[in-house]
């Protein structure tokens, strides 16, 4: 008998067990779907292209087909654009775009080329299912702002200080490379200064809410674009240049030296230490004259007499000259056998005598090429160096000798000719 009973009593459990199934997986899907992330393919390209005489204009950008965040990002190309337009001098605006995934995040990063406005470079945004958000969910931006300020504590003037201070970091420029957070304070950048302060941190010495993967992608390799900025020294050497030694050997920093004749028998082993470490040494005149009140026999005594004092000293020859004061004529032009070096940036140490001061003022003027005159004959130009080194080389400087920038440059230096910029 009961063999049909028992086939239905199967039967029905196995009906049972379906519909179980269905209803579980109409209501608990197995796979959750996942949250869209927009991925290149959902996001529309889009070009801006304006051209005429003066200005060129060329815009990759993303279009997220969400209202506000492509609001943000139209306002923000359009202000470049405007200001391109604006130019009254020849002017090229190129920009491009990147996309990164970060966990559930979008990261995009304008790389932008202006021509006229070598520190215009990056603009980042972070973006959740097409929405810009801030950063405050990949890593703490109060633990930033507290470290950028300790930092820039005086580094930068008590004005940057503050501004910095009065700065939502939530809306400042960030951009993540491959181990490091890149702050650029773009806001800051004035007439006054000729350079965008900016903080890196990295990685590891802040605390990451989100993991990040950094692929090579990450990497932004003209970031780290060097500037060379020449050191020179002017009146020594003396007891204090032993010292300026000590420090620019920690920071791989080559200087030129434009020393006295006259001072050189003295500090033969400075001078000997000097040429060793990969400074450059060359001639301040014998006995600092002023070269325009001379004598042509006057002007060839101040310079052979130095030139022979070097060559006994190291074997090698002076081939650059800083006429004292700054003071040439064309007599003396036609007089000297080397070409002529002058400065562009004077921190004016040997008036000031203020370390902080010496260093405001050089960090504040750097710029790539730049050409800074000090003294190496006063303990507050040595001290100012240990806050000038470190700043500069933060902001990716390097520290060449006059021989090596123009060589960077492929810049000839020229008997007789007077060089204030080798560029
Ligand atoms: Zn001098």
């Amino acid at each position: 008998m009961n063999k049909q009973k028992k086939f239905n009593k199967q039967r029905f459990s196995i009906v049972l067990l379906v519909i179980l199934i269905i209803v579980l997986t109409i209501f608990f899907p197995f796979k959750k779907t996942k949250k869209t992330i927009p991925s290149l393919k959902e996001i529309e390209n889009k070009t801006f292209d304006s051209k005429n005489e003066i200005y060129e204009i060329n815009i990759e950008y993303p279009f997220f087909y969400n209202e506000e965040t492509d609001e943000i990002i139209d306002d923000y190309l359009y202000k470049l654009v405007l200001l391109t337009k604006q130019s009254k001098e020849k002017v090229s605006l190129n920009i491009n775009y990147e996309l990164f995934n970060i966990e559930e995040n979008t990261y995009l990063v304008f790389n932008i080329n202006k021509s006229d406005d070598s520190y215009l470079k990056y603009k980042s945004f972070l973006l959740k299912d097409r929405e810009i958000i801030d950063y405050n969910s990949i890593f703490n931006i109060a633990e930033l702002k507290t470290k950028t300020l300790k930092y820039f504590k005086n580094r930068y003037s008590s004005t940057i200080y503050k501004q910095v201070g009065d700065l939502n970091f939530k809306k400042v420029d960030y951009l993540i490379n491959k181990d490091e957070i890149i702050i650029y304070f773009y806001d800051l950048k004035t007439d006054k200064m000729s350079y965008v302060p900016t903080m890196v941190f990295n990685i590891n010495d802040i605390n990451i809410k989100k993991e990040i993967t950094f692929g090579k992608k990450y990497e932004f390799d003209s970031i780290k674009q060097d500037k060379y900025i020449a050191l020179t020294f002017d009146d020594g050497p003396s007891d204090v240049t032993t010292n300026i030694l000590d420090i620019l050997e920690n920071y791989d920093a080559h200087v030129t030296f434009f020393s006295l004749g006259n001072r050189m028998n003295r500090y033969k082993d400075t001078i000997k230490r000097e040429v060793s470490l990969g400074h450059m040494v060359a001639s301040h005149t014998y006995s600092h004259k002023d070269l325009t009140t001379l004598s042509e026999e006057g002007i060839l005594d101040q310079l052979n007499s130095t030139n022979t004092t070097f060559d006994k000293i190291t074997g090698d020859k002076i081939t650059l000259l800083r006429p004292p004061y700054g003071h040439y004529d064309n007599f003396v032009l036609e007089t000297v056998e080397t070409p002529l070096i002058l400065w562009n940036i004077d921190p004016k140490d040997w008036y000031y005598l203020d370390h902080k001061k010496i260093a405001d003022i050089v960090i504040k003027k750097a710029f790539d090429g730049g050409i800074v005159i000090f003294h190496d004959l006063y303990a507050e130009t040595k001290e100012s160096l240990k806050i000038i080194l470190p700043e500069l080389t933060h902001q990716g400087y390097k520290f060449v000798t006059i021989e090596e920038m123009a060589e960077i440059y492929g810049i000839e230096l020229k008997k007789g000719r007077v060089y204030r910029y080798i560029q």
